[in-house]
């Protein structure tokens, strides 16, 4: 469970149709984002790895205290943050899906059952998807007169058919993106930095999808650069 911490602020985009991320020591463990709303107006927020949160009781390597310090002393944020907010939003995001979302009259979906993106801590998309399929299952169930937990294990089946393949990719890039230092996540992002990378991932990145693109990014003519900069981890994912 990622401990994140979000506010609605004053912020003057640097370009508003693009989303801000700070991975590294910006957020240990996961990242910092700026998501405009407009012009003058974003979300920013982070989460972390948990057990950063939980290693000082003195709120030192709280969520809060690393928010105040982008805000306050990351230079690109405090140039554009203009101060105060009007929105404040924690929460924990839960990140890898439970082993088992069914029982006897029951189902989980959405957070309850971990089933948020690892890479991005989204899990509006996948939550809306799952519960699609829990309604229609659970509706079926019901009208059937068997709500037992193997005739619900159907949804269990379905949703991770749908979603699993995703959601592991997803857990492997986390888990490896939150080990890097900064000065490995500098290279690795400037690696990719090529016109021909760039273009790949504006036609085939998808938050909801990142495999599309890693698969492309493989077997595109990139593979020896992508091979050198992320080393033998690529060759786990798929
Ligand atoms: C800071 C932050 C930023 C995020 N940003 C994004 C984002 O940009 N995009 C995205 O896709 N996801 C984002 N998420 C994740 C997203 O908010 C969740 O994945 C999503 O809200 C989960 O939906 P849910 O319906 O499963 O659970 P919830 O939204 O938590 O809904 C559960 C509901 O159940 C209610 N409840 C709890 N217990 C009981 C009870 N006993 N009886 C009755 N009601 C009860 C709760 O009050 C709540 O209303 C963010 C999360 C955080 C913490």
């Amino acid at each position: 469970m990622l401990p994140g911490i979000q506010i609605e602020a004053p912020y003057a985009s640097e370009d508003s149709d693009f989303v801000e991320l700070f991975p590294g020591s910006s957020a240990p463990g996961f990242f910092a984002w700026t998501v405009p709303l407009d012009e003058k107006v974003s979300r920013i927020g982070l989460a972390l790895e948990p057990g950063i949160a939980c290693k000082s009781g003195n709120g030192e390597n709280s969520p809060l205290s690393y928010l105040e310090k982008l805000l306050h002393s990351n230079p690109h944020v405090k140039a554009r943050y203009a101060g105060g907010m009007t929105d404040f939003v924690v929460g924990g995001i839960p990140i890898g899906p439970q082993e088992k979302t069914f029982s006897d009259g029951v189902l989980l979906a959405g957070d309850a059952a971990g089933q948020t993106k690892p890479t991005s801590g989204g899990g509006i998309y996948t939550g809306a998807f799952a519960a699609k399929i829990a309604g229609k299952v659970a509706a079926e169930a019901a009208l059937g007169g068997d709500t037992s937990a193997r005739r619900l294990s159907e949804y269990d089946r379905l949703w991770r058919k749908g979603l699993a393949k995703e959601l592991d990719i997803g857990m492997k890039i986390h888990d490896y993106m939150g080990k890097l230092e900064d000065t490995q996540l500098n290279e690795l992002i400037g690696s990719l930095n090529t016109p021909s990378i760039l273009n790949m991932i504006t036609e085939y990145g998808d938050m909801d999808h990142p495999s599309v693109l890693m698969r492309k990014l493989m077997f595109s003519g990139n593979s020896l650069r992508l091979m050198k900069a992320f080393g033998t981890f690529l060759k786990t994912l798929f």
